[in-house]
């Protein structure tokens, strides 16, 4: 039987130490502010701009909130994040995607000033994971060290499979598993083997955006299995799911991310540590 790895306790320690940073720094006459910025009606996108001002709020950190029309221009979004980039106030500024499709969203990330870009998408950002520079990492996958470091797992010398290679979750997770000395592998959908892969893995991190797909049958005895993945089964049911099949692997597993409960909260909770220790 695994252990279980709660991120929901894992991320309230995290903004709690965020909100004590927040009242340190308000002592000193400091002040930390998100600018927050919405195009558009997306009804999930309004439900996660709603969650990172309140996660703002619980810190004491101040949140600029933008919410601009679905026909808002490129030129007049790029207007107002030079405005944010250069008003000195503001110490993070957030996009949320995706924008409308009239709008190149390469180029919005790459207008942010990468030294306030909290989501860690900016190229520079990129740039400087990628050779062990100090800047913003994406949410997501910091968010999965600090759930790994915080359970007390080792992950110097271990062989780490990440499934998946987004640039949002994959690619960022893996040059920090690398980071952190672990002998890392990627997979994703040209894999030729998926299992003789996984199977090992001491560390097996899994974001395929596939409900379930991840059985026993892919995961070594006592591997620390997590899981990205955020499904909801079918549109009526209240219950999530992950990309790993959570009863078939439970057993085998030493540690284990519930869906939800997992990783889903640490990624609010790292914006929170990227705006106040950024
Ligand atoms: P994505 O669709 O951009 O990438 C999926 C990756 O999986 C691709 O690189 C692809 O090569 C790989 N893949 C697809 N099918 C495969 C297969 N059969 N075998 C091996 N690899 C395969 O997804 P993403 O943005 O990285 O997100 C992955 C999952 O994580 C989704 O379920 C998403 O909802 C979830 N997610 C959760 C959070 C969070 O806060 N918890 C954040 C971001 C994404």
């Amino acid at each position: 039987m695994a252990t279980i790895i709660d991120g929901k306790a894992i991320s309230m320690q995290i903004k709690d130490e965020c909100k004590e940073k927040v009242a340190k720094l308000k002592s000193e006459g400091k002040s930390v502010a998100l600018a927050v910025i919405q195009v558009g009606e997306d009804p999930a996108s309004s439900v996660y701009v709603n969650n990172k001002k309140k996660a703002c709020e619980y810190i004491g950190a101040e949140s600029l909130s933008y919410h601009l029309p679905e026909e808002t221009s490129e030129e007049e979004l790029l207007e107002l994040i030079d405005k944010l980039n250069k008003d000195e106030k503001v110490n993070g500024i957030l996009v949320q995607l995706p924008v409308p499709k009239h709008i190149n969203e390469d180029l919005i990330i790459r207008s942010i000033d990468p030294d306030k870009d909290v989501d860690g998408f900016h190229p520079i950002n990129v740039g400087r994971l990628s050779i062990g520079e100090k800047g913003f990492v994406s949410c997501t996958p910091a968010g999965i060290i600090e759930l790994l470091k915080r359970s007390g797992v080792e992950i110097a010398g271990k062989e780490c499979v990440v499934i998946g290679r987004s640039n949002i979750v994959g690619k960022p997770m893996s040059m920090l598993m690398l980071r952190e000395n672990a002998t890392v592998t990627i997979c994703h959908s040209r894999t030729k083997d998926l299992k003789e892969v996984t199977k090992r893995a001491d560390i097996l991190i899994v974001a395929i955006g596939k409900p379930k797909m991840i059985d026993a049958s892919y995961v070594k005895e006592g591997a620390v299995v997590i899981d990205v993945g955020i499904h909801r089964p079918d549109p009526d049911s209240k219950k999530l799911c992950g990309d790993v099949d959570y009863d078939s692997v439970e057993p085998v597993a030493s540690l284990i991310t519930p869906v939800p409960g997992g990783v889903g909260p640490m990624t609010i909770a790292m914006l929170m540590s990227n705006l106040v220790n950024g």
